[in-house]
């Protein structure tokens, strides 16, 4: 945000357009300081200290950064970005929200689970001399783990988790912990996605760098959950890290990570790297005599631009949308997994109905944390499997 946060907020005319489109006012009931125009207006008291950091920060911790009431906004204002620096400006931080800002600090991994994440790449020719790098950012593999947290939040519930989450972040957390809760079949669901997208890429003729073990997480979730210094320092040992490796040219395969290099990472450090997202590379054209409906991903939408590459692989099969589509398309529950998970199923459950009513042979998602929250059939499959396939 280029101007202050008074200035910005000031620009308000309270017109509610922002609450009609806002997810999470529905799933919390309409409770207002759940929905956009309430953060805003939240944002405004807090400013004029009228309110203590408490009985605010729920509020903008669930927000969504889905920036769907940036889209109808008169006045250009993005609740998601005030919440971002609401969160930014709270000291009081979520115990969950503090350990996985650690790990990313300190193992370059929000649940460090280290070599697991390159399992998919086994017996996969790799080219180290190439000037694509294949950047996952650990974010398929970390699925099937994330997983394994909400399995045992709703076991457990939120109190142990939160406990268990304060020694952890002091005495050091590997993923390893959470192994035996982790689903087999999952890891092989999201690897066999990873192998797809890799095909993809190198059957339209580009040869790909991967890094292994070494590559780290993109620092997306330090932004997501107010952590802004944090990830300043990230950046900029991620800029670092990628220079030392002689990256020139990044191939990103999720809209986080896809966004968040090519977008939002310049108001942080300079980032002199090609950022590409991998459809853009895939030389296919689909044919499928059926139908699909496409979950379109919030921050490939409404991030910076309108990425519809897609459109041309897929421009010989029958796209059914959704009610939301394009730039209106509706969020998946996304993030608020980490803190809100009831409010991301019922947001989750919401999107997938509608998805579902469009009656398409398929459902295509582009994210794994949209996947992962609409995974509800065998109909919702990831665009590279589709793509694969057809
Ligand atoms: S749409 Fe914009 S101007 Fe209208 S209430 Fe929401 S933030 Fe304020
Ligand atoms: S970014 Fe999404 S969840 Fe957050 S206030 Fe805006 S519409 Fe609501």
């Amino acid at each position: 945000m280029k101007e202050s946060l008074d200035n910005y907020i000031s620009r308000c005319i309270n017109c509610g357009f922002c609450e009609a489109v806002c997810p999470t006012l529905d799933a919390a009931d309409f409770q207002a300081y759940y929905g956009a125009r309430g953060r805003v207006n939240l944002a405004k008291e807090f400013l004029n200290s009228s309110l203590s950091e408490d009985s605010v920060i729920n509020s903008f911790n669930s927000c969504l950064h889905c920036n769907a009431c940036l889209a109808v906004c008169p006045a250009g204002i993005s609740a998601g970005e005030i919440s971002e620096q609401m969160k930014f400006l709270a000291k009081r931080k979520d115990p969950l929200a503090i350990f996985i800002a650690r790990n990313i600090i300190k193992y370059g991994d929000p649940l460090n689970i280290g070599k697991r994440a390159t399992f998919w790449s086994r017996g996969l020719k790799f080219n180290d001399s190439s000037e694509y790098l294949l950047y996952t950012a650990r974010m398929y593999q970390l699925m099937p783990y994330n997983s394994a947290v909400s399995i045992l939040r709703k076991k457990f519930g939120n109190g142990i988790l939160k406990v268990f989450s304060n020694i952890m972040r002091e005495i050091g957390f590997s993923g390893a912990l959470l192994a035996p809760f982790v689903e087999r079949k999952k890891i092989e669901e999201f690897n066999s996605i990873l192998i797809n997208i890799y095909k993809l890429i190198t059957d339209s003729g580009v040869e790909v760098r991967y890094l292994g073990e070494d590559e780290p997480y993109s620092g997306a979730m330090l932004l997501e959950l107010g952590f802004k210094e944090e990830f300043n320092e990230y950046a900029n040992w991620l800029v670092n890290f990628f220079k030392s490796k002689g990256v020139k040219k990044i191939i990103t395969i999720d809209p986080h990570t896809y966004t968040l290099l090519k977008f939002q990472i310049k108001e942080y450090v300079d980032f002199p790297f090609e950022v590409i997202f991998y459809l853009d590379l895939v030389k296919k054209e689909v044919k499928f005599n059926g139908s699909i409906t496409i979950h379109q991903a919030c921050h490939l939408e409404r991030y910076g631009e309108k990425y519809r590459k897609y459109n041309e692989i897929l421009s010989g099969t029958r796209i059914i949308y959704p009610y939301h589509f394009n730039e209106k398309t509706l969020c998946c529950g996304g993030p608020d997994e980490v803190l809100f998970p009831d409010m991301t199923d019922k947001i989750a459950d919401r999107r997938y109905q509608e998805l579902k009513s469009t009656n398409a042979d398929y459902i295509l998602t582009m994210c794994p944390i949209c996947y992962v929250n609409l995974k509800k059939d065998d109909k919702v499959i990831d665009i590279s499997q589709f793509i694969s396939n057809f």
